[in-house]
């Protein structure tokens, strides 16, 4: 099968929304008046953020998953994607599940497919992602890592650490019972882009990320571009792994032996969460509740930001914690 074959049979569908898609030398978008368009790209590697063997349902689903979270993370609806493929043959039935598992997602929100280029070589995803944000009497709704503020609230949203501990079990790290690790690896293999969280922010969060590298260095990102410092309940983060939760309720049932920093890195450095941080003023707390009841999406009060700049942690009761989670960093 040729390359143009390839693209016809399994990523060529008619233009919905888009004035021009797939099939010419550029794909055409016409922006609404009074919007701005989100841009993201992501790229996923074979061997580097997936398994070569992993399911390619699965890897369709996440290779637009963890774009759709930087839309999210910018309070953008999502509109398009264009995608770059690297193949190291043609296999038509991992193509066929890839192609089901990234359009079942596209569909539930709505992000048609315009474009993209395809080769061969290594495996190797590049999927680029256009979203709207409105801007309104001049301004833009985009929510920004900039715009944290002394006093406000550190919220995230949904679970945390689960990926990592599937992760972990796929790389024999830590053994996990099979009902234990096919929910964990649910969250590592198809994340939940928090889609409907980031519009329902729009105009409430001061300041939003996703967690893709970890809670402590996503937040670092935010407490960066916003010149301010944070203090984080690390036990309040522990609290938010599903494994974690789960494992304390059904004390006996599973079996994972974590100490309490191994519980604690994983929340606040796991990664792979595809979660949103963010921050809003306290005066907004019952709007942020509201915003996440809305959205359908659980959301917890972590911690609140500081003056000084610096990351602090503190336990249950109130005392500070070492700071010795460091995030995962691809170059370290
Ligand atoms: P060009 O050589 O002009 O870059 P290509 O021959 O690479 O164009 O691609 C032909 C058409 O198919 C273009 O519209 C391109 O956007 C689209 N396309 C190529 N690969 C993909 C893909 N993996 N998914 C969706 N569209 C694709
Ligand atoms: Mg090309």
């Amino acid at each position: 099968m040729g390359e143009f074959d390839l693209i016809d049979r399994y990523f060529k569908r008619p233009a919905r929304h888009a004035a021009l898609g797939v099939g010419d030398d550029c794909a055409l978008l016409q922006p609404k008046a009074g919007t701005q368009m989100a841009i993201s790209s992501d790229m996923l590697v074979s061997g580097r953020h997936f398994f070569a063997d992993v399911d390619p349902r699965t890897l369709g689903h996440k290779a637009l998953a963890v774009n759709l979270s930087d839309l999210a993370a910018c309070g953008a609806q999502p509109l398009a994607f264009t995608l770059a493929l690297s193949l190291p043959h043609v296999d038509e039935p991992w193509l066929a599940a890839f192609a089901e598992g990234l359009f079942a997602l596209a569909d539930v929100h709505g992000c048609e497919l315009i474009g993209g280029d395809t080769t061969a070589g290594p495996l190797n995803i590049c999927i680029t992602v256009f979203g709207e944000v409105p801007v309104v009497a001049g301004s833009s709704q985009a929510l920004l890592r900039s715009g944290a503020r002394p006093g406000d609230d550190i919220y995230v949203s949904g679970t945390l650490g689960d990926a990592r501990l599937a992760l972990d079990a796929l790389l024999g790290k830590i053994e996990l019972p099979p009902e234990l690790l096919a929910t964990s690896r649910a969250r590592l293999e198809t994340p939940t882009p928090r889609i409907a969280l980031g519009l329902a922010l729009r105009g409430i969060a001061s300041a939003a990320i996703d967690v893709s590298d970890g809670l402590l260095g996503d937040l670092g990102h935010i407490l960066e571009n916003s010149g301010v410092g944070a203090t984080v309940h690390a036990d309040i983060a522990t609290e938010l792994i599903a494994a974690y939760s789960g494992n304390k309720r059904a004390t006996g049932q599973f079996c994972i032996q974590l100490s309490t920093e191994q519980w604690r890195a994983l929340a606040l450095a796991g990664g792979d969460d595809y979660e949103l941080l963010f921050t809003a003023p306290p005066t907004l707390r019952d709007t942020v509740a509201q915003a996440g009841r809305a959205s359908q999406t659980p959301v917890t009060r972590i911690g609140q930001i500081n003056t000084e700049p610096g990351l602090h942690l503190m336990d249950r009761q109130g005392k500070p914690l070492d700071n010795t989670c460091a995030s995962f960093d691809h170059f370290a």
